[in-house]
This record gives C-alpha cells, structure tokens and sequence, in this order.
C-alpha cells in the first residue's frame, strides 16, 4: 500500500513527477503532516454517514484522509494544473469528486443539493487559500447552506478576530457576522512546519458549528450588518463619531443622540465594547427610524 500523500517524501515524488510548481497567488501551501490531517479530520467529527465539501484539495492530502472516514468528499480546485494530478492521486478513492472551479462564482447550493443524498449531513473542511479566507467563509455563512458545520485551517489572526469576544482587541465586524451564524472554537495551533512551502503566518484550525438560529432578532440583516461595519470603521472613535459619519447625509448629530438614548446605548462608547445583542437594539432602532 502506498504511504500517505501528506508525507514529504510523497509530497515531493508527486510534486516532481508532475512538474508542479507552486503558486503564491493561489495560497499554495500544502500539508506534509498526516498527524495534523487525521487531527482536522477527528475535530471535524466526520463519520461514514457524512458528505463533505472540501475547497482547494492541492494534490490531495487532505481530501485523501477525508475519504477515508466520509461517505462522499466534493472538491472544488481553481488550479486546473492539479485535475490530473488528483485524478492519480485519489484513484483508489471511488468516493471523491473533484470539479475545477473557483469556489467564490460556484452556485454551492444548487451543486450540494445535487451530489449529496437528502438525510446526509454535509459538512466544509479545508486547508483554506489564505489570500481569500474571510471572502469565502463570508460566502459560505451568507449563502445559508444546508450544512452542520466548518472546519479550516486559516491564519491564526483570523482565526482569533472570528472568535473574539467583546472587550478584546481582536473583536469587530467580523467577529460579529461569524458568530451571528455560527459557534465558533479554535480547535488547534499550527506551526509553519507542517505546510510545503512554509506559510509566513501562524496558522489554526478553526470549528465553526452553525446555529439553527441567529442568537438575535434583526429586522433587516443587512442593514444590522452594515451598521455593525460602520461602529467599527474607526477603532478608536465612539459610535457617536462612526454613525455620525456614517449617517451624515440623512440624520443630523442630534438626531443620531436621539436614536441612541432610545437605544440606551451610551453615545461615547465603543464599538469594541458592544455586545451582538446591543448592536441588534442599536441597528433595529435606527431601522425604524430610518430604515
Ligand atoms: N488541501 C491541500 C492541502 O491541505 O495540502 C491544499 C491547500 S492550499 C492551502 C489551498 C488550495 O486552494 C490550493 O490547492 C489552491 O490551488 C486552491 N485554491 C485557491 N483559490 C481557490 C479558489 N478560489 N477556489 C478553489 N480552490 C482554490
């Protein structure tokens, strides 16, 4: 039986065969280390019932230890260099199907409901590109999928900002859009060791368990989401100062205390120190208002 894809020595066998030469652009850092695969793998709790959907399957080291445990695995690789590649490389895998499309422009939805079976759990994990982490998780989360959970490995910073909670440095914009959707927990540190080539960040494994319902009640998604951003365009002003500028062409400063103290959230605070559940109350008063 042949070793473990995710062993440099195959890594490289595979890599030199193929003439395969890594692409920054495309966040190219693949995992030599089984032990941390079979890791994501247990976090990611994927039994033989489950259908998993993996983005950037690279030469296939993760998708490998995923068909092991999963029902049925589906990648999406922009990088059509590696179709054939993987196509060699999961042969003993009848299980694994592997598209060449870029995750950000495929129709998920649509694309899910047609490969996995209906009573199946589907689950996302990945290796993530680092160049595009928060654009496709935000993609994955807003689109609503049919989906139990996410696990991936992204930049530690990210990672940290998702999971952040009021009161902390890394808590803002996207700690809230994150948890609004999901429970998040960093499940386990990286080090640069284990990818080739070695990243410039730290990584972490990051389990996103999706709510069966948002913690709060909003009357326009969007709109509390968008007011969320504006709190935090400038870290170090007051929501005063942000919403101000923010709402400068439709409400006058006294009209934005007004909204506020309807609130009861104090004009001088923070964006940074405001609960999910406080900015739900900020952005549904100023929807009434003038949504
Ligand atoms: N899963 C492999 C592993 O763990 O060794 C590779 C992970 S590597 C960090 C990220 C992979 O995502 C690369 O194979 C890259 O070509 C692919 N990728 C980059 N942008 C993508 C996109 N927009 N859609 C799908 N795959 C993408």
């Amino acid at each position: 039986k042949e070793k473990a894809i995710a062993t440099p020595n195959r890594t490289r066998e595979i890599l030199a065969k193929f003439h395969f030469s890594f692409k920054k652009s495309l966040g190219q850092n693949f995992l030599i280390d089984v032990n941390i695969l079979e890791n994501i793998v247990k976090y990611a709790g994927i039994d033989e019932h489950c259908g998993v959907i993996e983005i950037g399957p690279g030469i296939g080291a993760l998708t490998e230890q995923l068909a092991k445990k999963a029902d049925r695995v589906l990648a999406f690789e922009i990088d059509q260099r590696l179709i054939p590649v993987l196509k060699e490389t999961l042969k003993d895998y009848p299980n694994v199907t592997v598209r060449n499309e870029d995750i950000l422009k495929a129709d998920i939805r649509k694309i899910l409901l047609e490969y996995f079976r209906k009573d199946q759990p589907v689950k996302v994990v990945a290796n993530l590109p680092y160049y595009i982490t928060t654009p496709i998780l935000m993609k994955l989360l807003m689109d609503q999928l049919p989906i139990t959970d996410i696990t991936v490995m992204i930049q530690k910073e990210v990672a940290l900002r998702m999971s952040a909670q009021p009161g902390t440095k890394d808590y803002g914009s996207l700690s809230i859009a994150v948890q609004y959707f999901t429970i998040p927990k960093i499940v386990m540190n990286v080090p640069k060791t284990v990818f080739m080539p070695q990243p410039n960040v730290d990584s972490a494994v990051l389990h996103l368990d999706m709510r069966d319902e948002p913690p709060v009640e909003v009357k326009n998604e969007r709109y509390f989401f968008d007011l969320v951003q504006a709190c935090f365009a400038q870290r170090r002003k007051t929501i005063m100062n942000n919403l101000s500028r923010h709402f400068h062409t439709r409400l006058s400063k006294e009209g934005i205390a007004d909204i506020l103290s309807s609130a009861k959230i104090e004009p001088n605070r923070r964006g940074e120190s405001l609960t999910m559940a406080e900015f739900a109350r900020l952005a549904n008063h100023f929807y009434d208002r003038i949504g």
